[in-house]
This record gives structure tokens, C-alpha cells and sequence, in this order.
């Protein structure tokens, strides 16, 4: 409400003259508030003097050379979307005055049937109604943004479609006045700060981002001390000080993203420079953080969860969970594409002497450096898995046997170069994806028993088919 010093500006809209003069006439007599009016004859210079100054209330006349009803009260909203309006009307008609309100008006008069108190009045509630319904209208947008974000992220299972769908739908809200850029770090157990998701197209607003350390810049700040930083313009901001060729001037929001009261990454959001960000609003900012911050935190454990379970702890390689989930895949592929698929099975030679001569500790040392090894004599996509105590598998996606020989002979030496032990391996392959997990397995484990029948530290081939089984080279 409008305090007593203040003055209410008052735009009237009325064509006829007589009518106009009343008005004034009723508006002057008003000490609280004072109205000053400004008076108008035509629609078209309504909207002029609405698009060229700011006004408390609208008086507006419903019939007028160059307008008329509904249509006319639309164009007066339109040129002035916030801004009250009170119709005063020649027609008593409660159809037309319900039409009016429904088309925006906050309230309506009739000619000759208001008096200078109802007439204050009427202006002066529709400037509260107005404030209210806008009040109601933005909290009620921030709601649906929350809504929508929550449910994005409790139907989610997919975190990076999550994310980059999170920064779409803020930095396409009108609400916020963002720029259609965006990025989501999250902190790292180091402390150190990771691009997980971005908006924008610009190269170096990518690099920018991925060079981020906690404490520096306002993302950094964010990260360190979780609390919410909005900054209305980079070159006037001190704490702005990550920049690239080609930066546009704008304004920052950093939200923290927390779970369980630890910060695990922040939302960083771009604005128009000189926006400011209404209490309201940072509030509904601050819950979204929290709601991406648990996503964020979910999924991170549900990640070392999985690897937990696919992982042998003390090689870190797949075990056998992992193989039967991957080994199905590639078969399948390999079907698909007619494509061969080879595996090396591998045992070390003399393992239990080397237990008994050195100590279990050692013994697992020596498992580790093994793991390592086999895994640098292999292509990334290739899976070397701990099979057993002392027994490691490695799967070979579209691999002919004298390729997979020549990788297995190259891991015999090599781990008798780095280690002190020797290993024995066993080859078996299919040419189309024709055979099975356990068959391959179970060829492998044949030539691998030739390979130590045969004095150890070696490499024996069982053949593609079931008739070459036991095959040897
Ligand atoms: P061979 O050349 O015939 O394979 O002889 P070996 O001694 O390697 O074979 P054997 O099957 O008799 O013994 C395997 C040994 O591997 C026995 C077991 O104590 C050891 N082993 C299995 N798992 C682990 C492990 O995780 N850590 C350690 N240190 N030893 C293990
Ligand atoms: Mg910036
Ligand atoms: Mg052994």
C-alpha cells in the first residue's frame, strides 16, 4: 500500500471530455493518497505515455475512438503487463464487468454511480489486488519449477541426461532472465572441482569451466564456503576472475549443490548483466541445489557401488561378475557381426612355493603386479579379469587366435621380465561368437593344462571348433 506522503501516478484513458474532467475532479479531492493524473484521449497515446513512463494505476475508459472492450484492455496490458487497471465504464453491465476481470482489469466502475471515496478505494485495492495476484503468479511458477525439477530427478536414473536437462529447463525459465549457458562441477574427494555437465557452445566458456579450483572465482567460493552467490555484473565483480577470449559481459548465480549438509558440486548459471535475483527466488534456487545435490550424491555411490560389486579389491580388475555381464555382450556381438572373440586364461607357475618362500603378503604384491602388467600388454577395450586366487582371464573382442597368441605370448614375457614368477596361459577362440562363455572357458582351462603338463611358462592353443579342441601349438 501506498504510504500518505507518497503520490500515486494515475494514467486516465477517456475521450470524452466532460467524463475526463469529473474524474480529475473526484481524484483531486483525495488527500490519502494524493493522485496526480495524467490524462490521455486516445489508446494509441496510452500506450506511447505507458511505454515511456511508469504509473501506479490505469483509469480506462472502455469505449474510445480507437478501442473499445475487451480488445482495448488487452492492448493496454500489453503495453504495460505489470501494472493495475481500474475500467470505468458508461455501461452498467455485470456481464462486461465480469468479461473485464477476466480479461486482467482489477476492477470496474460505472459513470455516474461512483462517488470520490469508492473511487479511491476501487484504485487503491486495485493496486494491492495486483500486487497480490503477481506475488501469487511468480510463487506459484517457482513452485512449478521445483515440482518439475523434483520429479526430473526422482524419475532419474540417467545422471547425465538429468543434468543437462536441469540447466535446459532453468536457463529456458523467463523467470530468471539466464542466459542459455550453464555448467554443473562437482566436487571431487581432492577437493579439486569436474565439468559434469554443460550448456553453451562457446569453447572457451568449456575450458573455463574445466580449469575451476575450489576457493577461486565465484564457483569456487561457492564450492568452498556453500552458500549462494549472485553476481549482477563480471567486470564490476572483484571476485569474477576466470576469463576467456570472447566472453560476453554478465552476471553470475553459483549455487551450492548439497547433500547431507556437504557441498558435492555447484550450479553455475549465467544472467543478463544487472539482473537481480529476488529473495524468492534464490530460496527456490537453494532448494533445487539441494534436490540436484542428492542426485549428484546418489549417483556417485551408486557408481562405487557398482564398482564394488564388479571389482576385485585387491587388483582392482573385473571379477567374475563382471566377466559374465560383459562376456554375454561381446558373444552377442561378436554373433551379430561374425566377428571372432578369443580369451587367455592364466595361472602362475609355482604360486603356493612362492607363498610359502616369501608370505602371503608378498604373494599378493606380486598378484597386483601381475594384474598390472597384463593390463598394460592389452588394448583398453580388452577385459582382464581376476578368475580366480591366482587365475586371470582375458576377453579379446574381434581377435583371430594367431592375434591372440601373440598378445598371450607377449604377456608371458613380459611378466617374467617385471616379476620373479613365470605363468603358464591357455588360448581359446570362436571364430563367429559360436560358442559359449563356458565352453571357451573350459578350452582355455584344457590347453592351459597342456601348457603346464608341458613343463609351465607357455602359451597352448586349444582350436576354434570342439573337433581342434586340445590342438596344440
Ligand atoms: P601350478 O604351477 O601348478 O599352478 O602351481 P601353483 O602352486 O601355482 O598351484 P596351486 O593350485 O597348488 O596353488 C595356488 C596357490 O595360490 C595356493 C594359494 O595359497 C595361492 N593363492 C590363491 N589366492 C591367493 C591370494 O589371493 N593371495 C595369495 N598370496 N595367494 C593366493
Ligand atoms: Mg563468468
Ligand atoms: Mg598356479
Amino acid at each position: 500500500m501506498a504510504n500518505a506522503s507518497q503520490k500515486i501516478r494515475i494514467l486516465l484513458v477517456e475521450d470524452d471530455v466532460g467524463d475526463a474532467l469529473l474524474a480529475e475532479e473526484m481524484l483531486a479531492e483525495i488527500k490519502e493518497p494524493v493522485f496526480a493524473v495524467t490524462h490521455v484521449d486516445r489508446v494509441a497515446k496510452a500506450v506511447d505515455q505507458l511505454r515511456a513512463e511508469s504509473f501506479g494505476v490505469i483509469l480506462l475508459d472502455l469505449s474510445l475512438p480507437d478501442g473499445q472492450g475487451m480488445e482495448l484492455v488487452k492492448t493496454v496490458r500489453q503495453a504495460a503487463p505489470g501494472m493495475p487497471i481500474v475500467v470505468m465504464s458508461g455501461q452498467r453491465d455485470d456481464e462486461l464487468a465480469l468479461q473485464a476481470v477476466q480479461a486482467g482489469v482489477q476492477d470496474y466502475c460505472v459513470k455516474g454511480h461512483v462517488d470520490s471515496f469508492q473511487l479511491g478505494r476501487a484504485l487503491r485495492y486495485a493496486i494491492e489486488r495486483k500486487r497480490i495476484e503477481d506475488a501469487l503468479r511468480r510463487s506459484n511458477t517457482e513452485l512449478a519449477v521445483l515440482f518439475r525439477v523434483s520429479s526430473m530427478v526422482s524419475r532419474s536414473i540417467d545422471m547425465q541426461g538429468l543434468l543437462a536437462d536441469i540447466i535446459d529447463t532453468l536457463t529456458g525459465l523467463d523467470m530468471l532472465h539466464l542466459k542459455r549457458q550453464g555448467a554443473i562441477l562437482s566436487v571431487e574427494d581432492d577437493g579439486s572441482l569436474k565439468l559434469v555437465q554443460e550448456l553453451g557452445d562457446s569453447s572457451g566458456f568449456v575450458e573455463m569451466y574445466q580449469s575451476q579450483q575450489k576457493g577461486e572465482c565465484l564457483f569456487g567460493m561457492a564450492a568452498e564456503g556453500g552458500e549462494m552467490l549472485v553476481s549482477e555484473n563480471d567486470l564490476q565483480d572483484a571476485r569474477h576472475l576466470s576469463r576467456y577470449a570472447g566472453m560476453e559481459s554478465h552476471g553470475h548465480i553459483a549455487i551450492p549443490l548439497k547433500s547431507r549438509k556437504r557441498v558435492v558440486g555447484v550450479l553455475c548459471l549465467e544472467t543478463e548483466p544487472g539482473t537481480s535475483v529476488s529473495e524468492s527466488v534464490q530460496k527456490m534456487l537453494l532448494s533445487i541445489g539441494e534436490q540436484i545435490g542428492i542426485a549428484v550424491e546418489n549417483a556417485r555411490l551408486y557408481e562405487e557401488t557398482k564398482r564394488l560389486a564388479l571389482h576385485d579389491p585387491l587388483t582392482g580388475l573385473a571379477n567374475r561378475r563382471h566377466l559374465d555381464f560383459v562376456a554375454e555382450r561381446s558373444l552377442a556381438r561378436a554373433r551379430r557381426d561374425g566377428t571372432p572373440f578369443a580369451i587367455i586364461m592364466l595361472d602362475l607357475d609355482h604360486f603356493k612355493l612362492y607363498n610359502d618362500t616369501h608370505g602371503h603378503s608378498a604373494g599378493d604384491q606380486l598378484l597386483v603386479a601381475v594384474a598390472e602388467t597384463m593390463k598394460k600388454e592389452v588394448r583398453e577395450t580388452s577385459l582382464v579379469v581376476r578368475y580366480g586366487g591366482e587365475e586371470f582371464l582375458v576377453l579379446l573382442s574381434d581377435t583371430e587366435i594367431t592375434a591372440a597368441l601373440a598378445v598371450a605370448e607377449r604377456i608371458r614375457l613380459k611378466i617374467q621380465e617385471n616379476t620373479s614368477v613365470t605363468v603358464s596361459l591357455g588360448v581359446s577362440w570362436t571364430k563367429d561368437g559360436g560358442r559359449s562363455l563356458s565352453e571357451l572357458i573350459a578350452a582355455a582351462d584344457a590347453a592351459l593344462y597342456q601348457a603346464k603338463n608341458r613343463g609351465r611358462n607357455r602359451v597352448v592353443s586349444a582350436g576354434p571348433g570342439k573337433k581342434m579342441e586340445g590342438v596344440h601349438v
